[in-house]
């Protein structure tokens, strides 16, 4: 039986970190890291700083769990294991963190070289700063602190620093699905999406549509349109029918969500003519749809077919809707599954308030890891800035996240 006062010392034992955490979010920070997809070249270099560290630091048994990729120069993507024995081997405790981080985009809009970590007052501002370098070097210090204090965590702890996050997860946590690194007994924390104040874990997300809608008109000259089919007109009938349809159709509400409703909405739209006096033959848009778990996607695809054929019929043009990525939600976390109340507690045990549980509209790769059939929990305390540009945390958010994880690690408990 491990004490509360001794776990209490620990916990404490965080603020002195606060610089070596900064000093090491600097380093992985001026590493891109970005995937191929966007013509990046991977996340090899950011991975070996990262081993280096945790070697020098001894925090833990370190293995890799490579992936091949033709497209970048190393031919890998790089997934670390960092493995912690505990007290009882009866359960694993699994945290996720990724490596990669997404474009900065528009570097007009950055106030700073996105790359270089700009501490500003009490925030840390950087491509990557929140997602997801803050719980990854959060998690990285409550293990290397239990080192130092001497506490063995309850259970056996696997902290994955995984890549290809950002674009299809196929190299990260794919990879590591694929190879049976991951248990129905485990108790997975996936770090990597939460709320200003800490005080949500996530247990679902919406099942993720995207839909391909394809116009075919026929193509003239503008001043003699009588010749022609203006797909982009169709389109835009289309557009706007289907949109009040799916609205009115799909308009149940679960307030556990984050935003309560299902959503559609139009995002990406191809290149049609490039002449102003071009009749287009052809239209193409997308539409990004996040449905409530309850809801069927053909049911929502039959629906848009029966939209379009209206269209079709009124307008003499053909169109095709085709599902682009599907990713249903086939098993929600239960709110009394034993990660989110060994969770709850460490939560509660730091901060003194007790979390609830609600979902999202989707995005992290908790969902793939939850439909291979585990139940995982996602929480950390972050502004949501991930993804744009002049992207920040809150450093007391880092030490604060850290001492969660270290309570999550060492607490005893009868699970
Ligand atoms: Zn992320």
């Amino acid at each position: 039986m491990i004490e509360m006062e001794e776990i209490n010392t620990m916990i404490s034992g965080i603020d002195e970190y606060v610089e070596p955490m900064i000093d090491f979010l600097t380093r992985i920070i001026s590493i891109p890291a970005i995937g191929p997809l966007s013509e990046g070249t991977g996340e090899m270099e950011k991975a070996e700083v990262i081993t280096e560290f945790l070697l020098e630091s001894g925090v833990g048994e370190i293995t890799r769990h490579d992936s091949d990729d033709e497209r970048v120069p190393s031919g890998k993507r790089p997934n670390i294991e960092v493995f912690l024995k505990g007290r009882s081997s009866r359960r694993r405790i699994v945290l996720i963190t990724h490596m990669d981080v997404v474009s900065p985009g528009n570097i007009d809009d950055w106030e700073t070289d996105p790359f270089v970590l700009r501490k500003e007052n009490k925030r840390l501002i950087g491509r990557g700063v929140e997602d997801n370098g803050q719980a990854l070097t959060a998690a990285i210090f409550a293990m290397k602190n239990m080192i130092s204090t001497g506490v063995t965590p309850f259970f056996d702890v696997s902290l994955f620093i995984v890549s290809d996050e950002e674009e299809t997860n196929e190299k990260g946590i794919g990879h590591l699905l694929e190879k049976g690194l991951m248990g129905k007994k485990d108790l997975i924390l996936v770090p990597d999406h939460g709320d200003p104040e800490g005080h949500i874990i996530e247990t679902v997300e919406k099942t993720l549509l995207w839909v391909k809608i394809s116009v075919k008109g026929k193509r003239c000259h503008a001043s003699m349109p009588h010749l022609g089919n203006n797909a982009f007109r169709a389109s835009m009938m289309f557009g706007s029918n289907v949109d009040k349809m799916l609205h009115e159709r799909f308009n149940d509400e679960d307030i556990s969500f984050d935003y309560p409703l299902s959503t559609f909405e139009p995002t990406k739209k191809d290149n049609g003519v490039f002449g102003i006096n071009v009749i287009p033959g052809e239209d193409v848009f997308f539409l990004d749809c996040r449905l409530l778990p309850h809801y069927e996607v053909d049911e929502v695809l039959d629906e848009m077919r029966k939209e379009a054929s209206k269209v079709e019929n009124k307008m003499g043009v053909t169109i095709s809707v085709e599902p682009y990525l599907v990713e249903r939600t086939l098993h929600p976390t239960q709110p009394d599954s034993p990660v989110v109340i060994r969770l709850s507690d460490a939560i509660e045990e730091v901060t003194g308030k007790k979390p609830e549980t609600g979902g999202i509209g989707g995005g992290t790769c908790a969902a793939m890891i939850r439909n291979a059939g585990f139940q995982v929990a996602v929480w950390e305390t972050i502004h949501n800035s991930a993804h744009s540009p002049n992207e920040y945390i809150e450093i007391e958010n880092l030490v604060k996240d850290c001492k969660v994880f270290s309570a999550f690690l060492a607490q005893d408990t009868s699970l």
